[in-house]
């Protein structure tokens, strides 16, 4: 009887593998056609600053108009990419689209904010960031300093030697890095001051209950006092109230980022967004 269920649950443990294997096959093909037929879109999210509540600037998140099954969220397919190595691609892919659009805004008399993008850990140990940035940068005619890349930690702890000085490179042309998720990874928090930061982002895991939550709220009262004393920014992800919004200015945090300001927009959303953030009616 034993042995009947032993092999009856590898049954259902093999089923289960292939499915997973089929799916991640079918999503590595599409994705080569996305790349192909241009699927990729960018969306953009306003940051904001929490003293003056002016615009800072936007990070930029990835979404797929798939043909068939409609907008695609990166969670469906990041992982994927990651692993089959096309990350490298498409990340070079956002990072050209993300600067080309900021010099267009720019020409278009929207200027002086910045965009966050979203850099796998792949593309840092595997992929020629270095030279991809740079490219992206001098091919949009692009401020550096208006360019900041997040990066997660668990990707440093990977391969810290070989991360550092890519970033070292980055950081030494003028472009900002930020460590987003920050509390969720193995935070050691001798990385903040071996890697050369400009930005942490506290996770919204932190953010959420930062209202009801002590423990929470005593973290992210101590990565803000962390991040000040070693003259990081510190921004706040997910911020979707008006009571976590109190809690974060009276702790000092810098900027924040959430669906209490805005969802991710298209491109000319944003620019709306921007434009009756900077006149209002
Ligand atoms: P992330 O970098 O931590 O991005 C923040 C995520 O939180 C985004 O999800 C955003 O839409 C969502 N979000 C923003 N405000 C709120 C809020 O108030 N409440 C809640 N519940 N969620 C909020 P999204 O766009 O699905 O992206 C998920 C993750 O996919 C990102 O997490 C990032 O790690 C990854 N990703 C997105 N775009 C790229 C990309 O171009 N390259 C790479 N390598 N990864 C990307
Ligand atoms: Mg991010
Ligand atoms: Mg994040
Ligand atoms: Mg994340």
């Amino acid at each position: 009887r034993a042995k009947a269920d032993g092999r009856r649950a590898y049954r259902f443990y093999t089923a289960d593998m292939t499915e997973r294997a089929r799916e991640r096959l079918e999503i590595e093909t599409a994705l080569r056609r996305a790349l192909a037929e241009h699927e990729l879109r960018l969306v953009f999210q306003p940051q904001i600053d929490l003293r003056s509540g002016r615009l800072m600037g936007a990070e930029v998140l990835v979404r797929w108009l798939h043909p068939t099954a409609g907008l695609l969220l990166p969670g469906r397919f990041i992982a994927v990419a990651e692993s089959t190595g096309q990350i490298e691609q498409i990340g070079g892919w956002v990072l050209e689209e993300a600067c080309r659009d900021l010099k267009r805004w720019e020409r278009a008399g929207f200027g002086g904010i910045r965009l966050g993008v979203n850099v796998s850990g792949r593309q840092v140990l595997h992929g020629n960031l270095v030279e991809t940035v740079q490219g992206a940068l001098e091919r949009s005619g692009c401020r550096p300093e208006s360019l900041e890349i997040e990066i997660t930690e668990g990707f440093l702890i990977r391969g810290p030697d070989t991360s550092r000085s890519i970033l070292e490179r980055i950081r030494d042309m003028g472009v900002g890095i930020a460590i987003d998720d920050f509390g969720t990874g193995y935070s050691s928090l001798s990385y903040l001051k071996q890697f050369p930061i400009s930005r942490i982002k506290i996770d919204r895991a932190f953010v959420r209950d930062i209202s009801l939550d002590v423990n929470d709220q005593a973290i992210v009262r101590a990565i803000i006092a962390l991040g000040r004393s070693l003259g990081l920014k510190v921004i706040a992800e997910g911020v979707e109230t008006a009571e976590q919004l109190a809690l974060l200015t009276e702790c000092g945090c810098n900027e924040a980022q959430g669906y209490l300001f805005s969802e991710p927009l298209t491109a000319s959303v944003f620019l709306d967004y921007w434009n009756r953030q900077a006149r209002p009616l």
